[in-house]
């Protein structure tokens, strides 16, 4: 996918006919001259969709229920430019299934000091009718996200572009169905989870298929395909490989090839696999993964459906952003106190689109998994800001974790490394940051992105309904502690209130 503007946000605006045919004329002209607006914003990867001015509540029920049945709209921006009595929102927000924002704003920026006079006062009333509106999504429990600011402001425009990013991906993972090729790593806790529990949260599904109708693919493949592949790897990544490896990049083509049919018939954009069932696959799938991330498949090792769902969720959210984003693991530490890190790899499966230059084309034997010696393409990340989010599943909700991290450079060369990597700072540092993220029971497992940031992540736990745990530069292990411990609480009752 390359950009986001297929999807529609629809632009809603809530009055009453108080105010008589003229004023609500004039909210409407101005509606649309702000919708017309965040189109043209840089910021806002979306199609907003300016919808006539609301004034009755089946107006408004209608236009809910349109936008819960419309598949391009991935939710709505409410404003009130004036007063809009708000029990005539109860049934139409009640419907409401898509998530929307409430852009607390007004048409004039600036008060007209000397020329103010009531009839500017009742047109510009969004300091109290957007009090109103908040009070009843309050009260009905609504999540969503508020917006203070006027319409043309820059940081304005880049948090409803934000949020809309995290529609997409929360509209993509609604629908997402995930293919797990095998089961999870026996014994391991963290990648499992309730898969009732997150179709019923998330929307997607995830189901297994037999390693053994996926080889039956691997091995339809044709030689010709083959052949066109290699030729691709050879234009894309530097061979630093024998002719004695040949055989092994042509059988990692087949792979690719396999295991791309067979997520393409499924419609599946998202998958797993795990090095305890290969049964038939010669070697772990390594490049095979790396590309097929690279052109925004979801996916996580051994079996990790969560991470997989998340990746493909974080892909979509970052359309068209520069930087990528990738399946990772916390590998290794270092713990020198004159710069302590975190070295970020996995066996083999890091994607290409966090590469820094051209990846270097490798095959390297495998200590896991007593299969043949797997392809893969090694590369370094360029410094810059990236997050690292994990989904676990608590047994009564799910929860989120976000750490913000610095990417740096390592402090020399790693010319024995054969795989991928990438070298970060948690923040606020290494040692309050892994704290802190063990002490939420963050995965060893992330999805990683330099395009996104925490505040994608928190709009779209807000639209999951999920806990959200952020670590960044404010966070203290005494404060962490005291959210995890209310959250606990919090979650057990919340749903009472719904
Ligand atoms: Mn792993």
């Amino acid at each position: 996918m390359e950009t986001l503007k297929d999807f529609e946000i629809w632009f809603v605006t809530g009055s009453q006919h108080l105010y008589g045919p003229q004023t609500l004329k004039q909210v409407d002209a101005d509606s649309q001259q702000i919708a017309e607006s965040l189109n043209n914003s840089s910021e806002i990867p979306c199609k907003v969709i300016f919808k006539p001015v609301l004034t009755t509540p089946d107006e408004i029920t209608k236009l809910c229920v349109e936008a819960n049945t419309a598949p391009n709209c991935l939710g709505l921006i409410t404003w009130m430019h004036t007063f809009s009595p708000a029990k005539m929102w109860i049934a139409g927000l009640s419907l409401l299934q898509k998530p929307f924002v409430h852009l607390h704003t007004q048409f004039n920026r600036d008060i007209p000091w000397d020329a103010i006079d009531m009839d500017y006062m009742n047109l510009n009333q969004s300091a109290h009718g957007g009090r109103e509106f908040g009070y009843i999504c309050s009260r009905l429990r609504k999540n969503r996200k508020v917006v203070v600011g006027h319409w043309q402001e820059d940081q304005v425009q880049r948090q409803l572009g934000v949020w809309m990013r995290a529609a997409a991906g929360w509209n993509e993972i609604r629908q997402l169905k995930v293919c797990r090729f095998g089961d999870n790593m026996r014994e391991v806790a963290v990648t499992e989870g309730d898969k009732v529990e997150a179709q019923k949260q998330f929307g997607m599904s995830v189901n297994g298929y037999g390693v053994g109708d996926l080889v039956t693919m691997i091995n339809s493949v044709t030689d010709a395909q083959i052949g066109n592949l290699v030729s691709e790897y050879q234009e894309q990544y530097q061979f630093n490989v024998s002719d004695d490896h040949l055989d092994s990049i042509r059988e990692s083509a087949r792979i690719e090839a396999g295991m791309r049919a067979f997520l393409e018939q499924g419609g599946f954009k998202a998958f797993t696999t795990t090095f305890e069932d290969l049964h038939g696959i010669r070697q772990l799938p390594g490049l095979a993964v790396q590309r097929l991330m690279g052109d925004g498949y979801g996916f996580g090792a051994e079996g990790d459906w969560k991470t997989a769902a998340l990746v493909r969720a974080m892909k979509v959210m970052a359309t068209g952003l520069d930087g990528g984003t990738s399946f990772m693991e916390d590998y290794t530490y270092h713990f020198n106190p004159t710069g302590p890190k975190v070295l970020g790899a996995h066996m083999l499966e890091v994607c290409s689109s966090i590469a820094d230059g051209k990846p270097s084309l490798e095959v390297h034997p495998l200590g896991i998994g007593g299969k043949a010696d797997p392809v893969r393409v090694v590369f370094k990340v360029a410094p810059g800001d990236g997050i690292n989010a994990s989904l676990v599943n608590m047994g009564n909700r799910f929860r989120m974790i976000v750490n913000a991290v610095d990417v740096v450079s390592p402090d020399a060369d790693l010319p024995k490394l054969p795989v991928a990597r990438v070298v970060w700072v948690p923040k606020p540092d290494l040692k309050i940051g892994a704290a802190a993220w063990i002490l939420a029971g963050g995965a060893h497992h992330t999805g990683f992105s330099m395009a996104l940031t925490a505040d994608h992540m928190e709009d779209f736990a807000e639209m999951a309904g999920i806990e959200y745990l952020r670590i960044d530069e404010d966070t203290t292990i005494q404060d962490f502690k005291k959210d995890i411990r209310t959250n606990e609480i919090y979650y057990m009752l919340s749903n009472s209130l719904k």
